[in-house]
């Protein structure tokens, strides 16, 4: 089905002709959207759950928008607490979940100043019609509404044929997108990968222009946005387009330099991310095995150029020189964007120990009864199984490894705990009950200070 879309006026399609379904809504958003319609306010759901809805996947969270200002909703929503400095938003709670809900904004002035490095800085954003709320955001296919008064879509920005033609495409000048916000340009990478789209032609030509800008952008949005590019199965895709576009070049220069001495350690490292993903589809994978994965082929060559050279002639401890490589490789980065510690901590355990699972584990080995009790364990087994996907040959004895972890791990250790009903001992009653007895005199209130009777 073609839809027009006349200027100013949005396409409108009603329940009979779409396949968003209340029943897929999250019951929490629902009652927020159900409560400010019942007070008559606008209540949409709006960005990332309206696109995925219709794509028919899970979406992450339920985004609502609405004409309620902020002040309004938190009136409404006992369970309601405002955030956000520059523009307030209202985070609705239920238990762990939160909806969050905005107030309809419109984008800054086009007038806007540029700063120092030639971006364009705005002015705090106002409150805006729905139609200004669609045209602020990102890419069309995250500028859909879904109204919940006449359940029908609402589409301002040509969002629903980009979702039918699978096109990643700006809401505006790209140009002027990516300036506004360079960090923009990894999201356009980001949904590429994640939903199998393609990039629009003009916005990967503003992205190759305009990659250097991400450098500009705050270090901890760079750092989020980094971990956000494992995408969930298809974390290969989303690499390669990075390093097509030259974004990895400005996000991880190292990698980017690496990559682009010769194709095998690009093949080296696409085939790493290959695996990761296949194993993703079948069973969790962390981030921290994502990011050991990223360098896996970097750190090896490293482990080999640091043995190679050994003052003294002799080779290094495999293992001795995988955890320098890995230091080698990843404090310059871990140091710059500042990594959540226990993300590339686990990622440099994981790239020294994976291989230890490729021998059986020995249950009488306090050294390996340690292993398995440290708190990265299950990691280093997710770790074990993007390995055996990478190097199927090697005699992997991760089923082993596991077993010992059911049967002496943490978790068996805390039930065995739990279970455990302390065998009845007199012996023990009584002497800790007379051991009360006497404390309890001793710290009678006020025991110092009474006079003894002899005193
Ligand atoms: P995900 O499923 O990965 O969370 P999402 O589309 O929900 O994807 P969010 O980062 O949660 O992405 O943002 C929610 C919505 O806010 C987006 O769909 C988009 O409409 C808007 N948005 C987020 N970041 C930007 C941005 N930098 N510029 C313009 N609009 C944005
Ligand atoms: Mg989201």
């Amino acid at each position: 089905m073609f839809f027009l879309r006349k200027k100013n006026k949005p396409i409108i399609i009603p329940r009979s002709d779409h396949t968003l379904s209340r029943r897929d809504i999250d019951p929490d958003a629902l009652k927020v959207l159900y409560r400010l319609a019942s007070l008559n306010h606008a209540a949409y759901l709006v960005g990332g759950s309206v696109r995925d809805l219709l794509l028919g996947r899970k979406p992450k969270d339920f985004d609502v928008g609405t004409d309620a200002r902020p002040r309004e909703i938190k009136s409404i929503f006992k369970n309601c607490f405002l955030v956000g400095k520059r523009f307030r938003l209202a985070h609705i709670v239920f238990g762990k979940k939160v909806i969050e809900t905005a107030t309809f904004r419109k984008a800054p002035a086009q007038d806007a100043v540029q700063d120092e490095h030639g971006l364009y800085q705005y002015e705090d954003n106002t409150f805006g019609t729905p139609q200004e709320d669609a045209l602020r955001r990102d890419f069309t296919v995250n500028g859909l509404f879904y109204d919940i008064k006449t359940f029908s879509i609402i589409d301002y920005v040509g969002g629903l044929k980009d979702l039918k033609s699978k096109t990643i495409r700006s809401i505006g000048d790209p140009s002027i997108r990516f300036r506004e916000d360079p960090v923009r340009m990894m999201r356009a990478v980001r949904f590429a990968a994640k939903l199998g789209f393609d990039i629009c032609s003009a916005d990967i030509k503003a992205i190759r222009k305009y990659a250097g800008d991400l450098g500009n952008a705050s270090l901890s949005r760079l750092c989020e946005e980094i971990q956000r590019l494992f995408v969930h199965q298809a974390t290969e895709r989303s690499l390669r387009l990075a390093y097509e576009y030259g974004l990895l070049a400005v996000l991880l220069p190292s990698l980017h330099q690496w990559l682009s001495e010769k194709p095998e350690n690009c093949e080296a490292v696409w085939q790493a991310l290959h695996a990761l993903d296949q194993t993703a589809a079948k069973q969790d994978v962390s981030n921290a095995v994502a990011f050991a994965m990223l360098f896996y082929p970097m750190v090896t060559e490293t482990v080999e150029q640091l043995r190679a050279k050994t003052p003294t002639g002799k080779r290094f401890n495999v293992f001795h020189a995988r955890r320098l490589a890995a230091e080698k490789v990843l404090t310059p980065i871990v140091k710059h964007y500042r990594f959540p510690r226990a993300l590339w901590m686990t990622a440099i355990d994981i790239l020294e120990l994976t291989d230890r699972l490729t021998r059986k584990p020995d249950p009488a080995s306090a050294r390996d009864i340690r292993f398995i009790n440290h708190g990265i364990f299950p990691e280093i087994l997710q770790g074990a199984e993007v390995f055996k996907t990478l190097f199927p040959t090697r005699p992997w004895q991760i089923e082993v490894w596991q077993a010992l972890y059911q049967k002496a791990g943490p978790i068996a250790r805390q039930k065995r705990d739990e279970d455990f009903v302390p065998p009845a001992n007199p012996h023990t009653r009584k002497a800790r009950r007379r051991h009360t007895k006497r404390r309890r005199k001793n710290h009678a209130p006020n025991a110092q200070q009474q006079p003894t009777p002899s005193a």
